[in-house]
């Protein structure tokens, strides 16, 4: 993808700040970040979004955001941590490359990673189940 720019970021072709890489992924940091230390796995393979992600990739970008977790907890010493993933424009995804957000939490940041929860109406469970199951 050769106007991706996560695609440029994540092959060194643009300069980040990068906190982690390997021959698989890069992570840098969010150029506007949530909170302090507010990092972005990025896979050097284009994939535009989760639906398109190859399994072995799927799943060592979970055992990376593990490894990644742990050093942001220990060197930051943030008192929880989100993981966010958006796939698609209704979802939040600005940027068409797969990107797991990692966002360090602190009491009191008000950063504001929330939802107002509804209600899982007897109609709506059964819809749901039929469909999706
Ligand atoms: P999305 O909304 O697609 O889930 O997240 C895109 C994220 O990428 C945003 O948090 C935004 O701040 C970040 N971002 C966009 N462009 C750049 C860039 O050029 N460099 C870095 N480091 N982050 C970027
Ligand atoms: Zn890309």
């Amino acid at each position: 993808m050769s106007d991706c720019i996560f695609c440029k970021i994540a092959n060194g072709e643009i300069p980040s700040a990068t906190l982690y890489e390997d021959e698989k992924f890069r992570v840098i940091l969010d150029l506007g970040p949530a909170t302090k230390g507010h990092a972005l796995i990025l896979p050097k393979n284009h994939a535009s979004n989760l639906y398109e992600l190859p399994d072995d990739v799927a799943a060592a970008s979970m055992v990376l955001a593990k490894k990644m977790a742990i050093k942001l907890k220990e060197g930051l010493g943030c008192d929880g941590l989100n993981l966010v993933q958006n796939n698609g424009e209704a979802a939040g995804q600005t940027v068409h490359h797969f990107h797991i957000h990692m966002i360090p939490r602190y009491k009191q940041d008000h950063a504001g990673i929330t939802w107002k929860p509804g209600t899982l109406t007897q109609e709506d469970r059964d819809d749901i189940l039929r469909k999706v199951k």
